[in-house]
């Protein structure tokens, strides 16, 4: 299948890679070109522009940051519904990253009346799963139009579900958002109170890991926490994000979350002091700056 890439970041750089693995022909494209070289060197060919991946192919993805992002990529000048209307096959454009449902659905009915189905799509695993094509995908849209993207999701990702209409893939990441969010923060917690209580961390964690408390973030982000191994991965301003579209479409329902709005607050101090482009896992240092801790 001919398939478009938008956004090389972490996610998107595998996440294309893994298209071409999977044997499709990949077209990307990335605001800066030398985001688009590794690329290109595997395999994929380059376009000038969003309009330009959208005329060519079957099925285009965005992977960029935040709803304005999205909105920009797929209806702005020069944005994927530009292109569209040069594509005589049709064409389903399928976003996957992680913006506010409300946004979702936005985008999805103004790609809707230019006559292209528009899914939403996010993704759970992190860089690891991107690397490997282990992802989990959440999708909201047509049955129709989650068809006809499978073939590339099933390069992406292990776990992939049609969650229900537009907007419902963002519902369930949010989802995942305040247990991987509340999670990442639990886990820096026993870390930090493990060193000031007096037992070795690494071997807490070790005793963890057998019991009810295991988790895939105590195994993964637990280690990089005893490395303090703080590179991006996940960036401490993208949980931000995640929990700021949590706590407003919270606001919006009249529903009281009250864990994810403490973990929320401390990723809005992680911004605040300067730690926003480190991994999430940089609550820890956080914790320790507040408990007095070296
Ligand atoms: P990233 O490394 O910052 O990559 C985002 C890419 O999108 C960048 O290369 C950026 O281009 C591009 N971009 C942003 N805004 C754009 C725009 N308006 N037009 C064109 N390109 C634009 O971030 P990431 O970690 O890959 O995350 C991407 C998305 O996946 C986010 O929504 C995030 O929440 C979600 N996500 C991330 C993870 C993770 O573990 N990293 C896991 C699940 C979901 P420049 O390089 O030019 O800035």
């Amino acid at each position: 299948m001919k398939v478009g890439f938008l956004g090389l970041g972490i996610m998107g750089r595998p996440m294309a890679r893994n298209l071409l693995k999977g044997g499709h022909d990949v077209v990307v494209w990335a605001r800066r070109a030398e985001s688009m070289a590794p690329l290109a060197e595997a395999g994929a060919t380059t376009a000038a522009s969003a309009a330009d991946v959208a005329r060519q192919v079957e099925v285009v993805i965005s992977m960029v940051a935040d709803a304005p992002d999205v909105e920009q990529v797929m209806l702005g000048e020069h944005g994927v519904a530009g292109g569209a209307s040069a594509n005589p096959a049709g064409l389903v454009a399928v976003d996957m990253s992680t913006i506010a449902p409300a946004a979702a659905r936005d985008i999805a009915a103004k790609m809707q009346a230019k006559g292209i189905d528009f899914l939403d799509a996010p993704v759970s695993g992190g860089e690891v799963g991107a690397i490997a094509g282990t992802l989990s995908i959440m999708a909201g849209g047509s049955a129709a139009a989650f068809a006809k993207a499978r073939p590339a999701f099933d390069c992406l990702g292990k776990n992939v579900v049609h969650v229900g209409d537009s907007g419902a893939g963002q519902v369930a990441k949010a989802c995942n958002q305040i247990v991987t969010g509340m999670g990442v923060l639990a886990v820096a917690e026993a870390m930090c109170f493990a060193q000031q209580a007096g037992a070795d961390p690494a071997k807490v964690r070790e005793a963890l890991l057998g019991g009810f408390a295991y988790s895939k973030i105590l195994e993964n982000h637990g280690q990089r926490m005893l490395d303090r191994n703080f590179k991006p991965g996940f960036k401490s301003w993208m949980h931000q994000k995640d929990l700021n579209i949590v706590m407003h479409s919270a606001h919006a329902l009249g529903l009281m979350l009250p864990g994810a709005a403490a973990t929320a607050q401390m990723f809005n101090a992680m911004v605040g002091s300067g730690l926003g482009e480190e991994d999430s896992i940089a609550v820890l240092k956080l914790l320790e700056k507040l408990s007095g801790q070296q």
